[in-house]
């Protein structure tokens, strides 16, 4: 099966220096610990992780076992791609020599080359052709449960695809199109990326959170749930991923969308709360009913209670109609109230007292009315210290705080954004109607480097400008990304950082060394007021212009921030 690109794509070594791979690997009795590429491993008895993943089955489902491993392998591949490219200087065809060698030696699996990895990081393309020989998961599946129709090798399968996906920047899906549990005689699995594949849709459902959908489709059968389930299908492919984090979060959301129960999200701008709200909605008993939101900061002050609560006429000047206001407009569905924080206190008083009885009464009216409506809160501020500064009542804070979920920022499932990549690439190719024919290589190491203070709101607006300005039938390269004039992505020393997922979860940004950064500026010729002014900015797009955060950032009063804003206004130098 030789690939019809061949030609300009490189191949790599055939000869592997096991030497030279074996010193990432330590074996230290002494502290109890094993670690290759300095991660700790387990030696644990293969029997062991083989009945586990027989009650799991037997538990769960052949789906999601599938799915489960398949996820874990892609973590796994991807965290040993990042960590042996940086071992190796960032050298590619010795990282994709070693990686099946890698795997050997981990003892999953016996690889043979029908054709070796021929790859071309610039263009994207990509090929691998192989056989795998005693593989564990497969032998254990036959073992187990007899031949079966479909292929059983899903954790290495994802193993490969996390690997070659961190290593390329984009999505690079490994298929096996014979397995031993089927009844080969081996294993056989091609690689190549995720658009080539015309079947890639069922591959790649561990990746999309699947579950998250199929869930209640498996379960209800009523035709009323459809509209639920395409508001939800329209929700969910921008939730995606592979990262624990964020399979926590589908986790929660599950669990949690079939109750009545209240549900406060919290994260940063820019994660997702309001898509991960909907899929909420339309997941649960509510989803053919309303789905209503209100931005408690976009409302001002004075009207946010006639908005919520609605107003009779008369109220008060200009006033001339009544009208129900967003809980009554929700009534039997959910009411989403985004920026929590930032409902004024008296207004907060009445919703809490709503939220106890159960009734509302619109702004100057004495009738009450019965509301049932579900609470979705949304919240980028620690609403705890937002108590303690007595910015927000904390009966409130206890009534809303029911089922807290936090969404991680996207620096936090770095592992995802090739995923996440590949799906705006896709919808904004689709939509401007243009051919892309992937990211250039440098373009992925920047993606990999920024530390995306927006989450992945801002990673969709850069790639929808990064498609707008790519050529036709071209790639997307940096200058198409960070074109907006206000980003300056740090690169790292190396394509992938390899202290970026440490055992620790890292502080925001801990991932790049304050010298390494200072280097960086130092290089780009910035001056000292450019690099003070790019803080200034990056703080206020973190706190999303909000003055008094941005200065806490900074470590500044907010007066002083003040007039550093205005003096750069003045002199023009912060034209956003
Ligand atoms: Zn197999």
């Amino acid at each position: 099966m030789p690939h019809p690109a061949a030609g300009h794509l490189h191949s790599i070594p055939r000869e592997i220096d096991d030497r030279e791979l074996s010193k990432y690997v330590r074996f230290d009795p002494d502290s109890g610990q094993i670690t290759v590429l300095d991660q700790r491993m387990l030696l644990i008895h293969g029997f062991t992780l083989a009945a586990l993943r027989r009650e799991l089955i037997e538990r769960l489902g052949v789906e999601a076992t599938r799915e489960l491993f398949t996820r874990l392998g892609y973590q796994q591949g991807m965290e040993d791609a990042r960590r042996l490219n940086a071992a190796e200087g960032g050298d590619l065809k010795r990282t994709f020599a070693y990686g099946p060698r890698l795997r050997e030696m981990q003892g999953f699996v016996r690889n043979q080359a029908v054709d070796q990895i021929q790859f071309n990081q610039e263009t994207g393309d990509f090929w691998g052709d192989y056989y795998w020989e005693s593989s564990w998961e497969a032998d254990i599946h036959r073992a187990q449960f007899g031949v079966s129709g479909a292929p059983a090798c899903w954790m290495m399968v994802g193993y490969a695809t996390g690997f070659t996906t961190a290593l390329m920047g984009r999505p690079i899906l490994w298929r096996e199109v014979e397995c031993v549990a089927m009844g080969h005689a081996r294993c056989r699995v091609v690689g190549q990326p995720l658009e080539e594949c015309d079947d890639a849709e069922a591959h790649l459902s561990f990746l999309q959170v699947e579950d998250f959908i199929a869930t209640p489709r498996r379960r209800a059968t009523r035709p009323a749930r459809a509209t639920g389930q395409e508001e939800a299908a329209r929700q969910l492919p921008d939730l995606i991923g592979a990262s624990n984090s964020f399979n926590e979060v589908a986790y929660l959301i599950k669990r949690v969308a079939p109750t009545d129960a209240t549900v406060l999200l919290t994260g940063e701008s820019g994660v997702g709360k309001e898509r991960f709200s909907k899929a909420l909605h339309a997941l649960g008993p509510r989803a053919e009913r309303p789905f209503i939101s209100i931005n408690c900061a976009a409302i001002p002050h004075d009207l946010v209670e006639a908005e919520l609560f609605g107003v009779e006429k008369g109220a008060f000047t200009g006033a001339t109609v009544s009208r129900p206001g967003r809980f009554e407009r929700a009534s039997g569905g959910t009411l989403f109230l985004d920026e929590i924080s930032s409902l004024p206190l008296h207004a907060q008083g009445k919703l809490l007292r709503m939220l106890q009885e159960g009734e509302l009464e619109r702004v100057g009216d004495t009738q009450v009315r019965p509301i049932d409506v579900r609470i979705i809160a949304a919240t980028n501020r620690d609403l705890r210290s937002e108590v303690e500064a007595g910015r927000f009542r904390e009966d409130l804070f206890f009534r809303l705080n029911v089922f807290p979920v936090k969404i991680p920022p996207l620096r936090e499932r770095r592992e995802d954004i090739p995923l996440l990549v590949d799906t705006f690439v896709k919808r904004y190719a689709t939509r401007f109607g243009k051919n892309i024919a992937g990211l250039s290589r440098n373009a992925s190491e920047k993606l990999w480097a920024y530390d995306w203070p927006g989450n992945i709101r801002e990673l969709e607006n850069i790639i929808e400008r990064a498609v707008i300005l790519a050529e036709n039938d071209g790639s997307i390269d940096v200058e198409h990304l960070f074109s907006g004039g206000e980003e300056v992505p740090l690169t790292l020393p190396s394509p992938i950082p390899a202290d970026a997922r440490s055992e620790a979860p890292l502080r925001p940004g801990a991932e790049i060394p304050i010298q390494h950064a200072i280097d960086r500026l130092l290089d780009a010729q910035l001056s000292l007021e450019e690099a003070e002014g790019l803080m200034i900015t990056t703080a206020l797009r973190r706190t999303e212009g909000n003055l008094s955060a941005a200065a806490r950032l900074l470590k500044l009063r907010r007066g002083q921030l003040q007039y550093r804003v205005d003096k750069r206004g003045a002199e023009g130098s912060e034209g956003r």
